[in-house]
């Protein structure tokens, strides 16, 4: 039955049931079956542990001292001030608390607002694939074109094909260039060559950057990361995202923020003022503190620091596992996620690709872990190449992993 054009997204991100409703998604299904079988959960990215202390203190505070009515519409001063001084602080970009940053609902409410405020039917999205989902989603829901570069797998990590790139940017109607970088699901960090060669194609063709750095802060074995904002000639075109739940391991907060010249984040404020309006009042003083955090001497002041420590030798650890159990990993510096191709361990046990590989992993050795495909468009080139890759998430303890690891060694040859 037809109930609306929401069917024609669903379609367009492959979530159309046969009887016109929705079905799961990849994550939702793969969670589900976790549950069900009792499999280790390396499926979807969440923290298994809390982030600080004195971080939750400040909001549990501010809920119980009343901060529990609307907050100002493009956040509170403290926040939008925290959010200017830490782009100060790690890039050297200079923000007008005031007029350059706005408060919004998680990462997830600045993209939809943003590609919303920015692009409509007849125009196109270019992005790179594999991409975070919601982005397809969103793109869908503002009734323009979603054009793709691929990421290619090499011994050098996940890296643009940046010929494509030129080209997409090129097309007509190409209108915003959408950007993640610590890029889920790959992990990999964008280098400053391949993010000037963005830069150049966005000049060149008049485009805007939408860019996703939710995982700005967790980056490993040195790995630099360069907002694109920072590159000459971007800072007018550029809307820079980010958000606490990552850096922070507050996921479910959903406090996040976009910054950029006065001009465009007062498009995106237009659209997020009837999307939600304002977000999370007690939380904003509290990630405001997370923020400042490091500017302390304060027992939590090392936290984000010793989380992408840690979040590197737990990486360290699952890696080490996949690799004893079969499956080729590509290298990657950053984010929650490795990407494994299991080729050889699909074809060990006659299965189709790596979709099926992920159905019967809790069956082979009770882990779950979604298939790449879960990112990219169908019937795509992209999804062709990674139809064996499948990715892994190592955002849980080192028991959990050291568990998973154990139980993947049963997949070996
Ligand atoms: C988790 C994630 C988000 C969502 O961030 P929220 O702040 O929870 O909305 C956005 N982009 C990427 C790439 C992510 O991995």
């Amino acid at each position: 039955m037809r109930t609306g054009p929401w069917q024609d997204v669903a379609r367009a991100v492959g979530l159309l049931a046969p009887d016109g409703g929705t079905r799961p998604t990849i994550f939702a299904e793969m969670s589900a079956l976790a549950l069900a079988t009792g499999s280790v959960n390396l499926g979807q990215g969440f923290p298994d542990e809390d982030g600080p202390e004195s971080v939750k203190q400040v909001a549990a505070r501010a809920l119980l001292d009343g901060v529990n009515q609307y907050p100002p519409g493009p956040g509170v001063p403290a926040l939008r001030q925290a959010v200017a001084a830490h782009q100060q602080r790690h890039y050297g970009i200079e923000l007008d608390p005031d007029t350059e940053v706005l408060v919004t609902t998680g990462a997830t409410e600045a993209i939809a607002a943003a590609l919303l405020a920015l692009v409509g039917p007849g125009e196109a999205v270019v992005t790179l694939e594999p991409f975070y989902d919601a982005y397809a989603a969103v793109v869908a829901l503002t009734g323009a074109e979603l054009v793709t570069v691929p990421l290619v797998p090499s011994a050098e990590g996940f890296r643009p094909d940046l010929a494509a790139l030129r080209a997409a940017a090129a097309r007509t109607g190409a209108r915003v260039l959408l950007l993640n970088s610590p890029h889920n699901p790959t992990g990999s960090v964008l280098r400053r060559e391949e993010l000037a060669a963005v830069a150049s194609a966005a000049v060149a063709h008049d485009l805007l950057v939408v860019t996703d750095e939710v995982y700005e802060r967790l980056t490993f074995d040195g790995a630099e990361h360069v907002p694109v904002a920072t590159l000459p000639g971007m800072r007018e075109r550029t809307l820079t995202i980010s958000s606490v739940g990552k850096t922070f391991s507050f996921t479910g907060w959903k406090i996040g923020w976009v910054s950029g010249p006065a001009d465009l984040v007062d498009a995106v404020r237009a659209v997020k003022q009837f999307l939600t309006y304002v977000s999370g009042a007690p939380f904003q003083p509290a990630v405001a503190h997370a923020l400042d955090l490091e500017t302390t001497d304060g027992p939590d002041a090392g936290f984000v620091a010793g989380l992408a420590a840690s979040l590197a030798r737990r990486r360290d650890l699952l890696v080490e596992g996949l690799e004893a159990a079969g499956l080729r990993t590509v290298p990657g510096e950053g984010t929650y996620f490795v990407v494994a191709d299991a080729s050889d361990v699909v074809e060990a046990h006659g299965l189709a690709d790596a979709d099926a590989l992920c159905r019967a992993l809790p069956d082979l050795c009770g882990v779950v872990a979604v298939p790449v495909s879960a990112f990219t468009v169908a019937g795509s080139p992209t999804r062709e190449a990674l139809r064996h890759h499948v990715r892994f998430t190592f955002t849980k303890s080192e028991a959990t992993l050291a568990e998973a690891v154990r139980r993947l060694a049963r997949l070996a040859p």
